[in-house]
């Protein structure tokens, strides 16, 4: 069993939380809106409100331990990257982190970070490959 943490639990946050809870792993699910917390706080393993912006309530919530770390904040930018950068002063190795533009992209790769997921794109290989299997089994 891994320990994961998820920062933002939007549509993608939220799914990627509870498939990992599925699979058997302990996720902490971490939000700055009441609103997302309390929707999955009795599906995850910890969910808790915290600002992922700010150093100090990260440090506090002791995620360096888990295995990865999920940034699911998707429009904010500016809190995405200030969040990778609290991650990578607590000590955080493996860090995934959602890209919503190109300069988000270029930023994060500068940054170093583990994986940067394009959701759409990702996605839409996902459904060609899927729409070319009946296809391929005609042969
Ligand atoms: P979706 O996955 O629904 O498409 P999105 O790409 O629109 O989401 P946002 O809505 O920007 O992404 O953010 C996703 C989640 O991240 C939201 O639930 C939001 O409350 C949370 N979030 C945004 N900023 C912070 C922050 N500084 N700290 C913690 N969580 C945050």
């Amino acid at each position: 069993m891994a320990q994961f943490a998820v920062i933002g639990l939007g549509r993608f946050g939220s799914a990627a939380s509870l498939e990992l809870m599925r699979l058997g792993h302990q996720v902490i699910g971490i939000d700055s809106n009441s609103k997302f917390i309390n929707r999955l706080a009795d599906q995850l393993s910890h969910a808790v409100i915290a600002d992922a912006t700010d150093e100090l309530a990260l440090q506090e919530l002791d995620i360096a331990g888990c295995d990865a770390v999920l940034v699911a904040i998707g429009e904010n930018l500016e809190a995405s990257i200030l969040c990778v950068l609290n991650l990578k002063n607590i000590g955080v190795n493996q860090i995934w982190v959602k890209a919503t533009s190109k300069a988000h992209h270029m930023i994060l790769s500068r940054l170093g970070v583990s994986r940067i997921i394009h959701p759409e794109e990702e996605m839409g290989v996902k459904v060609a490959q899927a729409l070319n299997y009946p296809m391929v089994s005609q042969y």
